[in-house]
């Protein structure tokens, strides 16, 4: 028996990354996981099937964020299935974990490119959450997957810093409004982690993130996912409207 035995979870983008390695913590600590995903069906597959093998319980949900109706896309798709698994549409634990990042010289932000970030990043957790409220019973979780670039200046990612800094604002004022409900709304802000992708595998490009680190290393993704565990948990209960440097000790100064 995990902690999270008999609860439930959404964790956006888990269909790789941090998301990957949240959905599957929260999996082993006995939480049913719906592994949300946008392109990755095969991949979110995958992800089911890891929690599975480790006894845990898992399914898919497909939804676009950043587009017009993503919200109702996200819960059409995972209403029916939590009913179906649970009998209930109880939602006890959002992770909004996807999010999108762009490099570029700040004299180079398009509009468009904006504006994605916003939607993405900061617009589609925003309405999520409001959608999720329907589902969330008292003492349930919200936990926003930020950025330790809304403390540390980064010009090239200056739109997705600024869109990072309006998802922590979802914590600050959320808390405030669901305190008497017990839900809790906290932001993890990770740094520099290894989400497989090519860019970690470049020797040059990793030595220099791992020296943000105090550690010296970039993070495996289930040093992320062990915090938002945490949070999610009973021990963590009053924990609400904090931002949570899970940077490695990037954030020192
Ligand atoms: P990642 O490996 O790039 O994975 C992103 C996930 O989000 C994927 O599951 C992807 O789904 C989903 N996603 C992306 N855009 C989407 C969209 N428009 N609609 C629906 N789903 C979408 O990400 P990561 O590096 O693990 O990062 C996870 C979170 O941590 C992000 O919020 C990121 O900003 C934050 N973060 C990451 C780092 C880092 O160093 N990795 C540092 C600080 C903060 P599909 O692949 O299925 O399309």
């Amino acid at each position: 028996m995990g902690n999270l035995t008999g609860k439930t979870a959404l964790v956006t983008g888990s269909s790789r990354g941090i998301g990957r390695a949240i959905a599957e913590r929260l999996g082993r600590e006995g939480a049913l996981v719906a592994v949300h995903y946008s392109t990755g069906a095969d991949a979110a597959e995958q992800v089911v099937e890891s929690i599975e093998k480790e006894g845990g319980r898992a399914f898919a949900v497909k939804a676009e964020l950043g587009v017009p109706g993503d919200a109702d896309t996200l819960f059409g798709g995972l209403e029916p299935r939590l009913k179906d698994r649970t009998g209930t549409t109880d939602l006890n634990i959002l992770v909004n974990n996807a999010g999108v990042m762009a490099m570029g010289a700040p004299e180079e932000v398009t509009p468009d490119m904006f504006d994605r970030m916003i939607a993405v990043n900061a617009k589609a957790p925003f309405f999520i959450v409001q959608r999720a409220l329907r589902l969330i019973p008292d003492g349930g979780r919200i936990i926003n997957i930020s950025s330790g670039l809304t403390r540390v200046a980064s010009p090239d990612q200056v739109a997705y810093g600024m869109a990072k800094g309006a998802l922590e604002q979802i914590a600050l004022h959320f808390s405030r409004h669901l305190g008497k409900r017990r839900i809790t709304v906290n932001s993890v802000a990770p740094g520099s982690t290894d989400n497989g992708s090519a860019l970690f595998q470049i020797s040059e490009v990793r030595e220099t993130l791992s020296q943000l680190s105090t550690f010296g290393e970039v993070a495996e993704p289930a040093a992320v996912a062990d915090v938002v565990a945490f949070l999610a948990s009973e021990d963590a209960r009053w924990i609400t409207g904090a931002f949570i440097d899970a940077s490695g000790g990037t954030l020192l100064g």
